[in-house]
């Protein structure tokens, strides 16, 4: 006989957490399955964000961007040291230790707010029912008036650079090196490629990012993308465009690769590789014959805009629906469908969900691109200002990248903001605010920011919207 809930979600990660979590709080009586194990070999809720994504690839991302600093930055301040060396293995721990507080901290706020958390694979069987296999091979069912799915997502595997978990990997590997590879290949200059790839190079590896597409991060406005493949070639990363991949072959401890590019066939030899093409949601084995839940042509279950599959009762969030795949997009949808459960009117406002590279410098975006606007055909103002002139990042030697706002011709609205330089990844939400309320660049302009800091920037980009910024020629 299936134990009865208001809700059974299925994953705990970002989406499935928040949408456990906000129905519990509700006080509908919710239970949450999941399947993955830690490090340890034990159950570890928080899925791929707080495991192997998120969490775990911005403690190295900081850990090795103090040590570069060391040997780049430092200097300028006139501090020197002598013998300067990273013990990769307590990097790593490090890192470990926050990805166990992080996931243990999921397990306690399940128990806070009595979340019935069941450790285990889950199946949606017809009728809302989910049927659970646990760890120790027993079965449990469970019945929700209302189902959640939040399975998510895994790596793409390239059938010629099959994933050995030693030489060729994916991020669950290249976050977990013992030591620093002394040549690492990375396929995709993608979000991880760039992250990951950053980490390894600032610790010493000699990085080569093949990248089968023509541009480099079309998704980003154009200027941003330009000025950080600039930075990003004097940091050493070798980045390859219109590179294709052939085959990936292990030879002894190394890695040789066939590739293809503009002047025909290459081949590169790397101690590691670091397979970082996308991901795929994770449906395998999450649907039950009868469940009636239907997936896209990308393997992505279908949800119109409220979450709802179309089956009575049955949800979907997150990595495994349509949308970017990014832990914040999760976590709205997530809340928005417990609201929508409980009768409260969820929504997420897609328009306005921002983008972060956490490179150095870091990329971060909100909105519309200028390529998008002239797609579309909407007219636009675009006001930029440079962190060279921003006496902060001047002292904080860190003067590279822009901000650029852009605003609706007419109205003055902002249509999007597009930064590349320090601290964006928090200084991006000053444009997310304000396209949430419908702001103007004038609002931007005329709000007091404190100086010397470095949203100023965006105060002196959004008042070159009108060209009377202050501190530069309109
Ligand atoms: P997941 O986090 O994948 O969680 C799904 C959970 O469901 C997993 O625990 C899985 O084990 C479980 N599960 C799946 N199927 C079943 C089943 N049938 N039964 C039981 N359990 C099941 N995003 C950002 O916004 N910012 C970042 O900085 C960022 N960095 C990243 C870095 C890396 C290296 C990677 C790989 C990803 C990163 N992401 C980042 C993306 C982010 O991790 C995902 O968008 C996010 O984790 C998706 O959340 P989710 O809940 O949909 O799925
Ligand atoms: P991605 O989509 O960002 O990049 C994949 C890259 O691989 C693309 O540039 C693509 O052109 C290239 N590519 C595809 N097939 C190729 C091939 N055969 N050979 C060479 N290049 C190839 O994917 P990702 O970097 O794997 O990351 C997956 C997702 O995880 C991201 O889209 C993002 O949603 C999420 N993520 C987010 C963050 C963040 O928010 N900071 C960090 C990491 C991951």
């Amino acid at each position: 006989m299936a134990e009865q809930f208001d809700v059974v979600v299925i994953g705990a990660g970002p989406a499935g957490y928040h949408a456990a979590i906000r129905a519990a709080q509700l006080g509908l009586k919710t239970a949450c399955i999941d399947a993955a194990l830690g490090k340890d070999g034990k159950p570890a809720l928080g899925g791929t964000c707080l495991r192997v994504g998120c969490i775990p690839s911005k403690a190295l991302l900081d850990s090795s961007r103090q040590f570069w600093n060391m040997g780049h930055i430092f200097g300028e301040h006139g501090i020197s040291f002598d013998n300067a060396g990273i013990d990769v293995e307590k990097m790593v721990g490090r890192k470990d230790a926050i990805v166990k507080q992080f996931t243990g901290g999921i397990a306690m706020l399940f128990k806070a707010n009595k979340v019935a958390t069941y450790y285990g694979f889950g199946q949606l069987q017809a009728g809302n029912v989910v049927t659970v296999t646990q760890h120790d091979g027993s079965v449990v069912e469970l019945k929700g008036t209302n189902v959640i799915i939040a399975a998510g997502s895994d790596s793409i595997e390239l059938p010629f650079a099959k994933f050995d978990g030693k030489h060729i990997v994916d991020n669950v590997g290249a976050l977990d090196f013992t030591e620093t590879p002394k040549r690492l290949g990375v396929i995709g200059a993608g979000v991880i490629g760039l992250e990951l790839g950053s980490v390894w190079k600032r610790l010493g590896s000699e990085v080569t990012i093949l990248e089968a597409a023509p541009n480099f991060l079309a998704a980003a406005d154009a200027e941003v993308a330009k000025l950080a493949a600039r930075e990003f070639k004097k940091q050493g990363l070798d980045i390859k465009l219109g590179a294709k991949l052939a085959k990936a072959e292990v030879v002894g401890d190394e890695v040789v690769l066939t590739y293809n590019d503009a002047n025909g066939e290459q081949t590169l030899t790397v101690d590691k590789l670091l397979v970082a093409v996308g991901r795929k949601a994770a449906s395998k084995g999450l649907l039950g014959e009868g469940c009636q839940v239907k997936l896209n042509e990308r393997g992505q279950i279908i949800v119109d805009e409220h979450c709802h599959t179309g089956v009575d009762g049955v949800w979907a969030v997150g990595d495994c629906v349509r949308g970017p795949m990014l832990a914040h997009k999760g976590f709205e949808e997530g809340i928005a469908v417990a609201e929508l459960i409980a009768g409260l009117p969820g929504h997420v406002n897609f328009d306005t969900i921002p983008w972060v590279i956490y490179t150095e410098p870091e990329l971060a975006w909100v909105g519309k691109t200028e390529q998008q606007l002239k797609d579309e055909g909407i007219p636009y103002k675009a006001g930029s200002f440079p962190f060279a002139a921003n006496g902060r990042a001047v002292a904080m030697v860190e003067p590279a990248g822009f901000v650029k706002v852009l605003a609706h011709a007419e109205t003055d609205r902002v249509l999007g903001m597009h930064l590349v330089g320090a601290n964006v990844s928090e200084l991006v939400h000053e444009g997310v605010l304000t396209m949430e309320f419908s702001g103007s660049a004038d609002d931007l302009a005329r709000i007091c920011h404190a100086h010397p800091s470095l949203s100023e920037v965006i105060h002196d980009a959004a008042m070159a919207v009108s060209k009377r910024a202050i501190h530069k020629t309109n």
